[in-house]
């Protein structure tokens, strides 16, 4: 009998698997069924067709169910649901009938949650944002042409970008999120910077909020209605929440499950049922970091175990061995990204970890339109060995995250980080790279006896009971004060005349020392250690991230001094 490979989903990893399924085996017959008239659309461009960005929307269908037949001899069922398998009969139904299979590859992705919201059904003035149909009914509502006002529940990855899309046609936007913070995967630090920017912009957001109710006028969306009894004007309603793995299908046979529902696969992206492989959004992928099962649906993902499934269904043998919650984000000028693990989940591993903070310039500040880049790299306190990084920033962003992957899945340590033989010119880099930089200051920190101490740190011990027993030292010239005040309760000394004024200052107490960005503030916690002081901390990310974080300052004029 000839052998067959059935796939189910037509999307990301389905076209995946299939096209490397024919490529290691000419001779097995391959049938995709997709239960909608499309294939291999580029969901990750929705948002951007919104703005126009994307100009054409036929730009966003990759390879028509036409290529995969010619090109690579696949048998594409469009419209065509499977609504069973029968595994002890490698079987699977269509309304259409009854197809046997040698190996099966399921790929039938996730869906969008939904949550209660009073009068959602008594409206078609709302939809999700994740397929190319809801594209078209966006488009067919008039959102992009007419509408006004939208909200947007939920800020994650899809709802902050489709909010900065429209945005950035004219749209009056507002976000609604349930977590504390915008882009909750990231620590809150840089979930607050993101906020900044969205506002900044004119994008209204709630965190910690959600929509109870909406109220509707003859079918049509007037006002959402917030958990905090806000009421916001609102002309149509966009869900940008998570998805649930669609794999009722398969947990009816004992296919075995993550809690959330998602298959569990091996690297060869078997599931336990024999025959069946699982790829893409309905299935776990392994944390490479953690050694366990994990969840965290991604294209790029979806697009690697495919791959892997389709090879390995046709009898090849390839792997995908798993990733680390690597993400990135444009929000308007800016980029967020991230990787491994954050201290959210270092913490709820116990594990012991460091961090490092800097603020460094992207290009040299000698070149044209240098701009600040926001780096916090965590590691392991005994073993140094980097463990995640998250990064906020103009320019750079996306080579500085992907060489910290790569350190991370070559087990490098921070220490590793300044040997790191990187690209330099004026245009891309200053001569010390952000990501070098950021292995000299941990380094450093190792070192010697100075601490580092962050913006939230700085913060309580402001607000305790015991912040008289600190001094906390502005390094940084007086007109930089005059122009961009300062931090409650500090007291300036020039960096260039610390030495002079040492006698002024008590060595027994904790001192904390700022500059803008951290540099500086380091060379005077260094002047300071060397000189007798006891307990001397450098600010992260210097009083650019004290204002950028929103924390209270005072106006410092000569005067005051
Ligand atoms: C707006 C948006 C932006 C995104 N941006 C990014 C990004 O920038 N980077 C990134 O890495 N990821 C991004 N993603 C995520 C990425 O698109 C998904 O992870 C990826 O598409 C998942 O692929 P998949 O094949 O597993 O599932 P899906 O893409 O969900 O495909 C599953 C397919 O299976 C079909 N199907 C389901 N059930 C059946 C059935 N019973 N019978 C037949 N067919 C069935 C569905 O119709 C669907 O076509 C984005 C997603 C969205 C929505």
């Amino acid at each position: 009998m000839d052998e067959t490979i059935i796939i189910i989903g037509g999307l990301s990893a389905g076209p995946s698997a299939a096209a490397k399924a024919r490529r290691v085996n000419e001779n097995v017959n391959i049938l995709l069924f997709e239960k909608t008239e499309y294939i291999s659309y580029a969901t990750c461009g929705i948002p951007y067709s919104l703005s126009g960005t994307i100009k054409k929307r036929d730009k966003l269908l990759v390879v028509s169910a036409g290529l995969l037949r010619d090109r690579f001899n696949i048998d594409v069922h469009l419209n065509e649901p499977v609504i069973d398998i029968i595994p002890s009969e490698h079987k699977i139904k269509t309304p259409l009938g009854e197809y046997q299979y040698t190996k099966l590859i399921y790929a039938a992705g996730s869906s969008p949650f939904i949550p209660p919201i009073n009068n959602l059904d008594q409206t078609k003035d709302w939809t999700n944002c994740r397929t190319i149909e809801e594209y078209d009914k966006i488009v067919a509502d008039k959102v992009v042409s007419e509408k006004e006002n939208i909200t947007i529940l939920g800020a994650g990855l899809i709802g902050v970008e489709v909010a900065e899309n429209l945005k950035e046609i004219g749209k009056n936007v507002t976000v609604v999120e349930l977590a504390s913070t915008v882009l909750s995967p990231w620590d809150s630090k840089f979930g607050n910077l993101t906020e900044s920017v969205l506002t900044d912009h004119g994008i209204h957001v709630f965190t910690n909020t959600t929509i109870d109710e909406i109220k509707v006028e003859n079918g049509n969306i007037k006002e959402v209605w917030l958990s905090n009894g806000d009421v916001i004007p609102s002309d149509y309603l966009l869900m940008g929440l998570g998805g649930k793995p669609n794999t009722a299908m398969l947990a009816s046979k004992g296919a075995e499950m993550l809690r959330n529902g998602a298959i569990k696969v091996n690297a060869k992206m078997e599931t336990s049922l024999p025959d069946i492989y699982a790829a893409g959004d309905c299935a776990s992928i392994m944390n490479i970091q953690t050694g366990e099962h994990d969840y965290f649906p991604m294209g790029t993902h979806a697009n690697k175990g495919g791959r892997a499934a389709g090879a390995n269904a046709a009898g090849g043998e390839e792997y995908f061995k798993g990733a680390y919650r690597t993400a990135i984000v444009k929000v308007f000028e800016y980029t967020l990204a991230r990787t491994g693990l954050n201290p959210r989940a270092l913490k709820m591993m116990n594990q012991d970890f460091e961090s490092t903070f800097i603020v460094a310039p992207s290009t040299p500040g000698f070149y044209p339109n240098s701009k600040d880049m926001f780096l916090e790299i965590y590691y392991n306190s005994n073993t140094r060995k980097i463990l995640g990084a998250e990064i906020f920033g103009e320019k750079g962003v996306d080579k500085r995250i992907d060489v910290i992957s790569t350190a991370i899945l070559g087990n490098l340590t921070v220490d590793d980080l300044p040997n790191l033989d990187l690209a330099y010119a004026p245009p891309y880099s200053p001569a010390k790279d952000p990501v070098i930089v950021a292995g000299f200051v941990s380094g450093d920190k190792g070192k010697n006896k100075f601490q580092e101490i962050s913006v939230d740190g700085l913060s309580s011990i402001l607000r305790s009971e015991t912040s008289e027993k600190h001094q906390l030292i502005d390094v940084r010239a007086p007109i930089e004060l005059e122009r961009q005040g300062m931090i409650e309760s500090s007291i300036n000394l020039d960096l260039d005349k610390l030495r002079d004024n040492l006698s002024g200052l008590d060595k027994e107490i904790p001192t904390i020392v700022y500059c803008a960005r951290g540099l500086r503030g380091y060379i005077g916690a260094m002047i300071l250690e060397n000189n007798g002081f006891k307990n001397v901390y450098n600010l992260g990310g210097g009083f650019l991230t004290w204002k950028k974080l929103g924390m209270e300052i005072k106006s410092y004029s000569f005067e005051n001094k």
